[in-house]
């Protein structure tokens, strides 16, 4: 959702972005000496980080120690937060990639295998439940993929196997835009678009080749009848890969209480989206508030390139996002705790877990959470709020691994049976 705003937004006076931004108050409670242990048991699992963006536009190496960088993950900073696993997203962003969706995707899955093979002694591409364990006992980050968009699938079955091929484990069914076959939360009320009442035929049939490939659906950004129709179809459970609660923050992209109870019933779960804009009704409302004075400078912006014949690269555009971000007060980290905390209620918690969303939300996550570093403080406040020791590892990866497996259990059965 975010990522939109960056075909859309604006620069703007950086003094008083750079004054909002300093100015966040305390980070809370630091993580205590059981917070801590609790989180170094466990294996912690995201299921979303747009940082193969920054491999591929920016040059970027996973293995910086600058400490001016101001990315969410790093090597050094997966360290630190004890992050076991990452899905890394293969994200094509639709208008300036047309007519090339499946070259942009191929250009991002070799992005991710060219920073494992930089850093062999740190980083491994994982593709299964069996390789994340792995990774886990050799102290190494598992890297996985996950497509953001069944439009990468140029409507072509072929296609999706050869991104499992490759290594792809889940696919979001639609990004913010519809494709020709899954209708997203993105552009529902748009007239334009040409909507299709959920997923089409193909569309269901491209949710059970996933199911027989053990490819997890991933059922974020849709439309709330592809939801449904996902769940009527599929043979495995879903995940919801960077999801929070609508009941909380009224984000159309963001799950309804039905929706909860349809994944906990589907035996699946949802990954809790770290952005202020999903996760604090205030800033959902202060960034629509300004949305159309940042449209207008992005616009202008996006136009004086291409005047000057210069193409605008990703790392611009989420400069000039990261400003407009910082206008706005960062909530606390209680917001996103929040979420956790409903979800697991509503749904229950061997259903939750975490979808940070991470390098892609221009730096607007909860107070204290600056990176991958700072996920041992969700464990503490998970603890603050009353959970034990085994639901809070179930939170920070059990979950997403027994789905993954599941998923997998499936496939075999389904490829035995053919
Ligand atoms: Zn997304």
């Amino acid at each position: 959702m975010i990522k939109k705003f960056l075909f859309a937004v604006v620069l703007l006076s950086c003094l008083v972005a750079a004054q909002t931004a300093s100015d966040t108050p305390p980070q809370g409670a630091p993580v205590s000496a059981r917070a801590q242990k609790i989180h170094d048991s466990a294996i912690v699992v995201d299921t979303h980080a747009d940082t193969p963006q920054r491999f591929l536009d920016e040059g970027f190496d996973i293995g910086s120690t600058d400490p001016k960088d101001v990315g969410h993950i790093s090597l050094d900073k997966a360290k630190r937060g004890n992050l076991g696993a990452e899905f890394f997203s293969i994200w094509v962003e639709p208008d300036s990639n047309q007519g090339h969706f499946a070259q942009h995707t191929f250009d991002l899955i070799d992005s991710v295998y060219e920073q494992a093979a930089r850093h062999p002694d740190r980083m491994m591409m994982a593709f299964s439940v069996a390789d994340i364990e792995r990774a886990h006992r050799e102290h190494k980050l598992a890297a996985l993929m996950g497509i953001e968009g069944g439009h990468s699938i140029e409507n072509d079955i072929h296609l999706l196997r050869d991104y499992y091929r490759l290594g792809v484990r889940y696919m979001t069914l639609s990004w913010s835009n519809t494709n020709e076959w899954a209708d997203s939360s993105g552009d529902i009320d748009d007239p334009k678009v040409q909507h299709h009442n959920g997923l089409t035929d193909f569309g269901k049939q491209v949710v059970l080749e996933m199911n027989r490939m053990g490819m997890m659906v991933d059922i974020s950004h849709v439309a709330d009848k592809t939801f449904w129709d996902a769940i009527a179809t599929t043979k495995a459970p879903v995940i919801a890969s960077h999801s929070s609660a609508r009941a909380l923050v009224d984000a159309p992209r963001n799950m309804t209480d039905d929706m909860l109870r349809g994944v906990a019933k589907n035996g699946g779960v949802v990954q809790v989206n770290f952005f202020n804009g999903f996760d604090d009704e205030n800033f959902r409302k202060a960034a629509d508030a300004q949305k159309k004075d940042q449209n207008a400078v992005m616009k202008e912006f996006v136009e004086k390139k291409k005047a000057e014949g210069q193409p605008v690269t990703f790392v611009e555009l989420d400069g000039i996002e990261r400003e407009w971000m910082a206008k706005i007060p960062r909530p606390p980290l209680k917001v996103l705790i929040d979420h956790i905390d409903h979800i697991a209620k509503v749904a229950g918690v061997d259903h939750v877990g975490l979808g940070s969303d991470f390098d892609g939300v221009s730096g607007a996550t909860p107070q204290g959470i600056d990176s991958a570093a700072d996920l041992p403080k969700i464990t503490q406040a998970l603890l603050d709020r009353g959970y034990s020791a085994e639901d809070i590892k179930k939170i920070l990866g059990g979950n997403l691994l027994r789905v993954f497996a599941q998923v997998e259990k499936v496939s075999h059965e389904m490829q035995a049976s053919q």
